[in-house]
């Protein structure tokens, strides 16, 4: 069984997104009865598979189709079509990539039509988002099951991106809500570690849809006391809890001024595996009102890649500011770009969405059931 399932994972690799087309969703014919039977004990085979050498290759005898998602989709009709045999019912197995195959769920759909529909509700699986597998076999008289083909099909996850800027007790100085306290932020980091997200980067954003409630600590401006930040994500970090966090720094004050992150912090930041360094360019420009984008974004860039050593791929507009001359720029040099728009993010599909992410930001005041509010996945 445990070899079935490493070579389902490493088929829909093989085979992801060659199947998804427009669905002809055929859901009132009469002869066509839809069970479902929870975390079924299937038997099946892949005897249908030719191993060469070590690289199993799956040839699909049926196309599954999904009808068009848009991002506030919460079901999906599903459709095998195609069949290069007969088959007298299909039989989906269906299971949510961050949940794993042992939370796998069957759905029946039995008729002599030619193509066999049903439509799948993320009720089943309690509502969640993100990336689910499925794969249809077909049911042979002795019960066993063939696999006949199988894709992915995702539900888009909202994503809190947190903001922050200064880490610290206020004492008086600068914007108050600009400052999170240790313990505040500690609260926080401990409830979204106790209540399971998944803490990412902009390295790995294309794990949003595969994990559990996924969630960015940023923070702007490249303060020496995010040290404090690094000191309790360490103090949090166990076998099974791996946090992230994402500092934007001022590229111009790196070993200029006392009161930002050193050259030497910054790189053991980002060798201690938790920080991801990225750019809030170099000069804290307000970015519509310049005309030297080449320094503050690419020279931003590339210092910042000189002290840490790896890519810097995400900038944060200073002060949230962005016009359509700013997204063309930034998207020379970097993939994301976070403005202060507030909300969790959702991918819609619209032209140069990830330019322009939105973020949640926690305030000195932010108490722990507003947090917990702002960061609620759904
Ligand atoms: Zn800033």
């Amino acid at each position: 069984m445990n070899k079935l399932i490493i070579f389902a994972f490493i088929c829909t690799t093989l085979l992801a997104g060659c199947s998804l087309k427009e669905a002809k969703a055929k859901m009132s014919k009469e002869n066509k009865q839809i069970t479902h039977t929870k975390k079924t004990e299937a038997t099946f085979t892949d005897d249908s598979v030719p191993e060469v050498g070590n690289r199993p290759i799956f040839q699909p005898k049926a196309t599954i189709s999904i009808s068009p998602l848009t991002f506030e989709s919460t079901n999906a009709t599903i459709t095998t079509e195609d069949l290069k045999e007969t088959v007298s019912g299909i039989r989906y197995h269906i299971w949510r990539t961050a949940d794993g195959p042992e939370n796998m769920q069957t759905f029946s759909s039995t008729g002599t039509a030619e193509d066999f529909s049903f439509l799948f509700d993320t009720n089943e699986f309690s509502g969640k988002r993100g990336e689910y597998h499925v794969e249809a076999y077909s049911v042979q008289e002795d019960g066993v099951e063939k696999l006949l083909a199988k894709t992915t099909l995702t539900f888009q996850q909202h994503v809190p991106i947190l903001m922050y800027h200064a880490i610290d007790d206020y004492k008086g100085v600068g914007m108050q809500e600009l400052f999170v306290s240790p313990a505040n932020f500690e609260e926080q980091m401990r409830y979204l570690k106790d209540h399971g997200y998944t803490f990412l980067t902009f390295e790995n954003w294309r794990e949003v849809n595969k994990v559990n409630k996924p969630v960015l600590v940023t923070f702007d401006d490249g303060m020496k006391n995010n040290l404090n930040a690094f000191w309790i994500l360490q103090k949090l970090q166990d076998n099974t809890f791996h946090p992230a966090a994402t500092e934007y720094v001022i590229a111009g004050s790196i070993d200029k001024n006392p009161s930002r992150l050193s050259s030497a912090d910054l790189k053991e930041m980002a060798d201690s595996g938790i920080f991801s360094i990225q750019s809030h360019t170099m000069s804290h420009a307000d970015l519509p009102k310049i005309s030297n984008y080449k320094e503050e974004l690419e020279g931003s860039k590339e210092k910042i890649e000189q002290v840490t050593g790896k890519p810097v791929i995400a900038i944060a507009y200073p002060f949230g500011h962005v016009d359509s001359t700013v997204v063309e720029e930034t998207k020379k040099y970097y993939q994301y770009a976070t403005t202060t728009k507030p909300g969790q993010f959702i991918e819609k599909g619209e032209a140069d969405e990830m330019l322009l992410m939105r973020r949640v930001r926690i305030s000195n005041s932010t108490n722990i059931n507003q947090f917990a509010a702002l960061v609620h996945s759904w």
